[in-house]
């Protein structure tokens, strides 16, 4: 089956026997991942047909104002649905196409501008607290000379330093003194990195929470518990998940925060504090092997049930 576009409207030339299944494109360089077999065994289950496409693999051309994808030479159908999983180095890249994808008709997940502000950490500050939610103190400092100002506005040291397009707590650093913040503001500087420095909020002795909004519900939520010696909870810096019960305020701040960047799907991290939950990040492709294993929600299921209901 082939299709194009013009102008945002997908024409689609019939084939011969129209299939009542939906398809599904998941857009995604992890085909063998946990998260990524997940959503397309739930979408299998649910009556539709899946098929894993690694985005670098795709080929889209715009000629004659027409928008066309190719897979392999091959032109490819228009689906119902293309549900994004992208790592961070391309998630400009899986913006674009998801963009493309929803010009040509197609139903997409994430909205593509969402992806962009859950991506960056200080587009997604600044879009939460435009929001009314809740988030750690946090200051972008351009110019050093400024550093001793923006620290006592931010509650002073310790504070927490994190890359901007920082992952699985890779990039995230507590600093304890003023000669120690600024010479990490130089070195990243030096590099063009762009950092956000953050109050350190330590109520919660690093432990933090975890909640999947689908649609506007919370599907399942854990609190991610650091190891010893450690201030990041990351499953992947060693920390471990249990099930969390969350409180009315709690609730409501990832329903907020997922609706702030606009993400239909989000995992939303926040921190417990004595003034109330503080939201650090919005997820725009939340794994799901932990969450799935501290709740014991079907969490792909239940994202794939919002999605597109059973046929
Ligand atoms: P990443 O996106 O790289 O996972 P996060 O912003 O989620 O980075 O931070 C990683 C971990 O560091 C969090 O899960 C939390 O345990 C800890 N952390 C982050 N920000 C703060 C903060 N402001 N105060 C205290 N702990 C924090």
């Amino acid at each position: 089956m082939y299709f194009a576009a013009r102008a945002g409207v997908a024409i689609r030339i019939a084939s011969p026997q129209p299939d009542p299944r939906m398809l599904i494109y998941l857009l995604s360089r992890g085909r063998s991942l946990y998260s990524t077999q997940g959503l397309v065994s739930a979408a299998e289950k649910a009556g539709h047909e899946a098929e894993v496409i690694d985005p670098l693999t795709i080929n889209v051309v715009i000629a004659e104002g027409l928008l066309e994808f190719y897979l392999y030479g091959e032109p490819l159908d228009l689906p119902d649905l293309v549900i994004g999983r992208f790592s961070p180095v391309f998630t400009q890249l899986g913006s674009a196409l998801l963009s493309q994808f929803a010009a040509a008709g197609a139903r997409v997940t994430p909205a593509p501008q969402a992806l962009l502000v859950a991506r960056d950490k200080w587009r997604a500050q600044t879009a939460l607290t435009d929001y009314g939610v809740a988030t750690p103190a946090a200051a972008m400092v351009h110019d050093l000379d400024g550093l001793p100002f923006a620290i006592d506005r931010l509650g002073g040291h310790p504070v927490i330093i994190k890359l901007l397009e920082s992952t699985q707590g890779a990039g995230v650093m507590l600093s304890r003194e003023m000669q120690t913040t600024l010479s990490v503001l130089q070195s990243f500087g030096s590099l063009h990195q762009g950092v956000l420095i953050q109050e350190y909020v330590p109520d919660s002795g690093g432990a933090d929470l975890r909640v999947i909004v689908c649609g506007g519900e919370i599907v399942a939520s854990m609190e991610r518990i650091p190891a010893v010696g450690e201030f990041r909870s990351n499953l992947h810096r060693g920390g471990r998940a249990v099930r969390a019960e969350l409180t009315a305020a709690e609730r409501t701040a990832a329903l907020d925060a997922a609706a702030a960047v606009g993400l239909d799907v989000a995992g939303v991290d926040m921190l417990r504090s004595r003034r109330g939950p503080l939201v650090m990040e919005v997820n725009a492709s939340p794994g799901l092997e932990g969450i799935e294993a501290a709740s014991g929600v079907d969490v792909a299921g239940a994202i794939i049930a919002q999605l597109l209901p059973a046929q």
